[in-house]
């Protein structure tokens, strides 16, 4: 038989995106909002920024063109805001392209990458896609087990990868615990800080992970646009590195792989720091409601800073997950959490129909 792909590609299983609501309203024969809700890809539920809907429409116009392909007034919005050099800044078609740039930038003959289990699912996708070995260290309990990730690093590991706050878990690894794993890992290795939720974090010690890269110049900061600043459609996000390192993903990176849209409307909902401070203050509201009725309806919660949250229903997850669509409620069940379901934070209103759906299944 023909060998098509590599072994590593035939290992794959593809990623499982959050269920559309169009799809979920085909099979039940419903409209679709208010029908049904979504709180399933971790999306901010009060929408993208008026003013980043304003830039997309005005640069529609001029989409004959191509972008400019280095992002320059993105990044230098970016460079302002996150008080960086514009030069230290790749901007990415969703920060999921950003990570795997990384690996194909960085990893070559059988460097090998580390990260946790289960954390966020594109680490494992892109070290399969190109064939680059790979370390899963179990979670201790929901966190990160940094001692054991630093155990994990051997002279072969290039780069780590850590999703802080953690996706699916929603715990977080504090500044002194992160400080002590650079301590202990050789200055070579690249760390990776996936930090898509980063905005959304509350906890006194969660650490911005730029404030590392004066002790370790080889922490790489990654965040998104698909989050608190709602633009998970138009595909945005960023990554924070050396102006060396970002020289070399540069030349690895596609010409144009941002649109003309994205960055107009990502330079817009940076502007807009009134919708982010509102979409942070819905989601602290509501996570302490949600924790509050879930304990209520005696299920556990894991506590959380990111904008989801990971319930213990006490049965098997995927039953209780379709059980819910049939309510038009979407949310995520997780394989390697049988038990558990990962519900993002929506507005009120929709927050307490999941509950009244939750409560209508687990009766
Ligand atoms: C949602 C998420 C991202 C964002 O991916 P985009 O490609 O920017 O939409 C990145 N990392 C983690 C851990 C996430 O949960």
């Amino acid at each position: 038989m023909t060998t098509w792909v590599t072994p590593s590609i035939e290992r794959i299983r593809p990623y499982q995106p959050g269920t559309p609501i169009e799809e979920v309203a085909r099979r039940l024969g419903v409209r679709a909002p208010p029908e049904i809700i979504k709180l399933a890809s971790n999306e901010n539920p009060l929408g993208p920024s008026p003013l980043a809907i304003a830039a997309a429409q005005a640069e529609l116009a001029r989409v004959h063109r191509y972008p400019e392909s280095e992002s320059p007034l993105l990044r230098s919005a970016l460079a302002e805001h996150l008080g960086v050099g514009a030069e230290e800044i790749v901007v990415g078609n969703g920060s999921n392209e950003l990570l795997e740039l990384l690996i194909r930038t960085f990893c070559s003959g059988d460097q090998r990458v580390v990260f946790a289990e289960p954390s966020f699912v594109v680490y494992r996708l892109a070290c399969l896609a190109h064939g680059v070995p790979f370390t899963e260290v179990a979670l201790d309990g929901y966190t990160h087990d940094l001692p054991a990730m630093a155990r994990a690093v051997s002279p072969g590991t290039r780069l780590v990868f850590i999703a802080n706050p953690n996706n699916p878990t929603g715990t977080h690894v504090g500044r002194k615990a992160l400080n002590a794993f650079l301590d202990a890992i050789p200055p070579d290795v690249m760390v990776v800080l996936d930090e898509a939720y980063a905005e959304y974090a509350e906890a006194p010690d969660y650490p911005d992970g730029l404030e590392f890269r004066q002790q370790r110049p080889n922490t790489i900061v990654v965040r998104t646009f698909s989050k608190i600043y709602g633009l998970a459609g138009l595909r945005l996000g960023y990554a924070v590195m050396p102006r060396e390192l970002a020289g070399y993903v540069n030349r690895v990176r596609a010409p144009f792989n941002v649109s003309s849209i994205a960055q107009a409307a990502g330079v817009a909902a940076l502007r807009d720091r009134e919708h982010v401070e509102r979409s942070r203050s819905l989601n602290s509201t509501e996570k302490a409601f949600m924790q509050q009725r879930l304990a209520e309806m005696g299920l556990s919660v894991v506590p959380s800073q990111a904008n989801f949250m990971l319930v213990n229903v006490a049965r098997p997850a995927a039953g209780v997950y379709e059980a819910l669509l049939s309510h038009g409620v979407i949310v995520r069940a997780l394989p390697p959490l049988p038990s558990m379901l990962r519900i993002s934070l929506g507005t009120r209103a929709e927050n307490e129909r999941c509950l009244a759906a939750l409560q209508a299944v687990l009766g």
